[in-house]
């Protein structure tokens, strides 16, 4: 019965998996939980929306992230910014592994208090912030917040004159995906004169913060916002106030990951060496989770495309997912998911170490497109596949825990709300969850 196994596994924690793997291949792991749930679907009778798309998420990846960080950022404590992927699940697992938590919003906020930890694991980082929010994280015990212009100081002063601040300077994030800085960030030479006027106010600034843009690709970008930094650090100490805490934000990304905490290692003993006694923090979101999520999206409809500038015929296949929903990370995140074949003709081809998709010159020519009535929802514009795919078969994208499921809409009447099945491919964070 398709719909008992489905609603078995639902939002579940995919047991049976993390029991059998003696030695656990990651891969594998994500790959029976995919394939267990697809071929539990009757396409010729479930019920709407027992196709639905779902994510699976590994744990485990989330887990190795942070041991990752350990090694290569020591002196750094993670704040993890929820607003990238507000799973419940990572939430718990890093919560068990002590980071701190960047909210930006009250819902944020109370999803990791109700989780029971301190208010003092939390770090309001956003600069422009609603009033009523404000009374609510003071009445919260949540005091740390970010601040960057005079008029958020004057909101301050009214509403949490207790509150403990840090000033948000600007940053050169010209080579990240995703830019801040004109939106967000205190110029230099603004921070002196914010400065004076919190002190005027009869505020506290512990501390600056800054954000070097999501995804960010040029290290040096986090050397020359570390010396900024130290700068309003000395002004800060000129007027008296009693800083404690860097904050570096975050714009961390796996692939680049080492390269970026060396040059960040390097900038902050340089102007914060360890016997400065101040506490570095950073804000890091995708870095956590962007690996950690697969997604399986079924292929709903075909239209075979007969073009001659094609060798052969081609498909535009519509899934069941697309810009307004889950690969909202196209146009947020300027992302570019590859879609890869699960299933076909009945038959699960997920596949860790095959080509897939097809290589340029083979196969058939295909572009992905999302459910709703718009133009702009489509997922891939050009990629090949060896099979031809059809109405019911599967296609699958790693890579797509940030920023996709948290800014997916319910545009058409499409759900956002999908399942997600959990595996955990280390032991370490089996015992912290207590799977
Ligand atoms: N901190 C702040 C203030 C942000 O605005 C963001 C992203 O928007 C983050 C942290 C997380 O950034 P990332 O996912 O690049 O680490």
């Amino acid at each position: 019965n398709a719909n008992h196994t489905n609603v078995a596994l639902k939002n579940s924690i995919f047991l049976d998996s993390i029991q059998q793997h003696g030695v656990i291949n990651p891969k594998q792991l994500i790959g029976d939980a995919l394939h267990q749930r697809v071929q539990a679907i009757d396409h010729e009778l479930c019920d709407p929306g027992e196709e639905d798309t779902f994510f699976v998420a590994d744990l485990g990846e989330v887990y190795r992230q942070h041991i990752r960080w350990k090694k290569n950022l020591p002196r750094i404590r993670p704040f993890y910014a929820v607003k990238c992927n507000p799973d419940p699940q990572v939430i718990k697992l890093l919560a068990e592994l002590g980071t701190g938590f960047d909210c930006a919003s009250k819902t944020e906020i109370e999803q990791v208090l109700g989780m029971g930890l301190s208010p003092d694991r939390i770090i309001y980082a956003q600069p422009c912030k609603t009033n009523s929010y404000v009374r609510f994280v003071k009445s919260a015990g949540v005091k740390q917040m970010t601040f960057d212009n005079a008029d958020e100081l004057y909101k301050i002063a009214k509403l949490f004159p207790g509150a403990e601040l840090f000033l948000r300077i600007m940053t050169d994030d010209s080579e990240s995906l995703c830019r801040f800085s004109m939106k967000f960030g205190a110029a230099m030479d603004t921070t002196e004169s914010l400065l004076a006027l919190a002190k005027d106010l009869g505020l506290s600034v512990v501390g600056v913060s800054f954000h070097v843009g999501s995804g960010a690709s040029d290290p040096l970008a986090y050397y020359k916002a570390v010396r900024d930094a130290h700068l309003v650090f000395q002004r800060a100490h000129e007027l008296g106030f009693n800083m404690r805490t860097l904050d570096v934000g975050g714009g961390f990304s796996g692939d680049c990951f080492e390269a970026m905490a060396s040059v960040l290692s390097g900038a902050l003993d340089e102007f914060f060496p360890p016997h400065s006694n101040i506490e570095i923090i950073a804000e890091p979101g995708r870095y956590y989770v962007a690996t950690a999520f697969t997604i399986a999206c079924n292929i709903i409809a075909r239209r075979t495309v007969e073009d001659p500038t094609l060798d052969g015929k081609g498909y535009m296949v519509y899934v069941n997912d697309g810009v307004y929903g889950n690969f909202s990370n196209i146009i947020f995140d300027h992302q570019n998911p590859i879609a890869k074949i699960l299933r076909v003709g009945g038959k699960t081809i997920y596949d860790t170490s095959a080509a897939n998709p097809t290589p340029v010159g083979e196969g058939f020519e295909y572009s992905v497109w999302g459910p709703t009535c718009d133009g702009i929802d489509r997922i891939t514009e050009s990629t090949r596949f060896d099979p031809i795919l059809d109405v019911g078969d599967w296609l699958y994208f790693e890579e797509m825990g940030a920023y996709t499921k948290c800014s997916a809409t319910q545009f058409n009447g499409f759900s956002n709300a999908h399942d997600v099945i959990y595996v955990c491919s280390e032991p370490g964070a089996k015992a912290l969850l207590d799977l």
